[in-house]
C-alpha cells in the first residue's frame, strides 16, 4: 500500500470533479485496448471485514483521515452497505470504464512471528488470498488475482500450491510492512517453488509512508538479488523510488539491477504522486529502465497531475487533474509522460499472452 500524504492537496480537485465517469475518454481506450491489451499491474483490494470477508484494517489506518476521505471521494458508503462491498463496487466500476483490458487485483498477507504463525498486533492490513478469489471470480473479464504469501508463514509453499491450483500465476510480498527479509536462503525454496510454476514475484520497493514498517532496508531492490537468481521473474513496485526527503536513496539500485538481470521489471505504482515527481523523471530519463516498465496505478489512491505541471504544461495537468476515474487518470498521466501505452502493453504481455518471457 503507498498512499502519499502529499496526494491530500490534489484530492481536493478529483473530489470537486465528478466521480463518474468521462465516457468519451473510456470508449475511446476501450477502442485502442481491441488493438493490442493493456493492463494495470497494481490495483489495491481493501475491506475492513465488515461484511465477513476476513480482511483486517488497523484502527489507526481505518480512523484516519486519509482513509475517510477515500470512502468519501469513492462514495463507498452510498454504494452498499459495508465497506468492504462498497469498495468492491467502487474498484469494479473505476476498472471497468478506465479504457484498460485488464487489472490485477492484489492481496495482502499478515506478519509472522518466527514460528511461521500469523501476528495479527503486527499486522496493521490484511487482505485474504481467498476472498481475493471471490471477488475477482465476480468481474472475470478485468479482474487477476494477485495473491500475497509472506514466505515466512509456516505453509507458504502449501498455499503458494493452493493458490496456483485455483489460478494465481503472480503474488505481491510487501518485506517492510510483513517484516520479511527476502535475502535470507531460507526462502530459497520458496522462490524456486515460484519460479517453477512460472508465478511472478511482485515485491515492494523503496519508501513506504502509510502503514508502520519494521525497515526500510528491507525495501531495497538489492533484496531481490536471491528470487531473480533462483529464476523468479520479478516486479520491483515502485522501481525503489521515495520522496526527496527520505533518507536512503534506492532508485540507483534499481537502475543498476534492470541492467544486471534480464528477468526483472519495475512497475509505475504511486510514481504519479507529487513526493516522487522527481524520482519519476530520474526514472523517465533512463531508457534501459522504461523499456522494464509496467504500468500499475496503486488505486485507490489517485494520481496528482498538477505536480507534473512543469514537464506538461498547466493546461494539460489541469485537464488531467479533472478526471474523475483513478485509473483512467494515472493511466492518462503516464501516457502524457510517455510511458502509458508502452508499460500497460508490457504489463499485458507479461501476464496474459506469452509464457515464454516468464
Ligand atoms: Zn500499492
Amino acid at each position: 500500500m503507498n498512499q502519499e500524504s502529499s496526494r491530500r492537496c490534489f484530492l481536493g480537485s478529483s473530489i470537486a470533479a465528478s466521480c463518474g465517469m468521462t465516457q468519451l475518454g473510456a470508449m475511446s481506450g476501450q477502442d485502442s485496448a481491441q488493438t493490442a491489451g493493456t493492463l494495470d499491474i497494481h490495483l489495491h483490494l481493501f475491506g475492513s471485514g465488515d461484511s465477513g470477508s476476513g480482511c483486517r484494517l488497523s484502527k489507526n489506518i481505518l480512523e484516519g483521515q486519509l482513509f475517510q476521505l477515500l470512502v468519501g471521494v469513492l462514495r463507498i458508503r452510498e454504494r452498499a452497505k459495508t465497506i468492504d462491498e462498497g469498495y468492491v463496487l467502487a474498484l469494479a466500476e473505476h476498472l471497468e470504464n478506465s479504457g484498460l483490458s485488464k487489472g490485477v487485483i492484489l492481496a495482502q498477507d499478515a506478519v509472522y512471528d518466527r514460528s511461521g504463525k500469523p501476528d495479527w498486533e503486527k499486522t496493521p492490513l490484511y487482505i485474504p488470498n481467498d476472498y481475493l478469489f471471490r471477488v475477482v471470480a465476480r468481474f472475470p473479464r478485468t479482474m487477476i488475482p494477485c495473491i500475497s504469501i509472506n514466505p515466512q508463514r509456516a505453509d507458504a509453499i502449501n498455499e503458494l500450491e493452493r493458490c496456483v491450483e485455483k489460478g494465481a500465476r503472480v503474488l505481491k510480498i510487501h518485506p517492510p510492512i510483513q517484516g520479511v527479509d527476502l535475502s535470507e536462503k531460507k526462502h530459497i525454496p520458496f522462490f524456486r517453488r515460484c519460479a517453477d510454476l512460472k508465478v511472478v514475484v511482485m515485491v515492494h520497493t523503496g519508501h513506504e509512508h502509510s502503514a508502520p514498517i519494521f525497515s526500510a532496508a528491507l525495501a531495497h531492490p538489492r533484496k531481490l538479488t536471491l528470487a531473480l537468481e533462483t529464476g523468479c521473474t520479478v516486479v520491483a513496485c515502485h522501481c525503489g523510488t521515495g520522496w526527496t526527503t527520505d533518507k536512503m536513496d534506492m532508485l540507483p539500485g534499481f537502475l543498476a539491477m534492470v541492467r544486471q538481470y534480464d528477468n526483472m521489471w519495475g512497475d509505475t505504482a504511486v510514481l504519479g504522486s507529487a513526493g516522487r515527481v522527481r524520482d519519476m523523471s530520474r526514472l523517465l530519463a533512463d531508457s534501459v529502465a522504461t523499456d522494464r516498465l509496467l504500468h500499475g496505478s496503486d488505486f485507490p489512491f489517485p494520481a496528482a497531475p498538477l505536480a507534473f505541471a512543469g514537464s506538461l504544461g498547466t493546461l494539460e495537468a489541469a485537464r488531467l487533474q479533472a478526471m474523475g476515474n483513478f485509473i483512467q487518470q494515472d493511466f492518462a498521466l503516464k501516457e502524457a509522460l510517455g510511458i502509458g501505452r508502452a508499460s500497460a502493453e508490457r504489463a499485458y504481455r507479461l501476464l496474459c499472452e506469452d509464457e515464454s518471457q516468464r
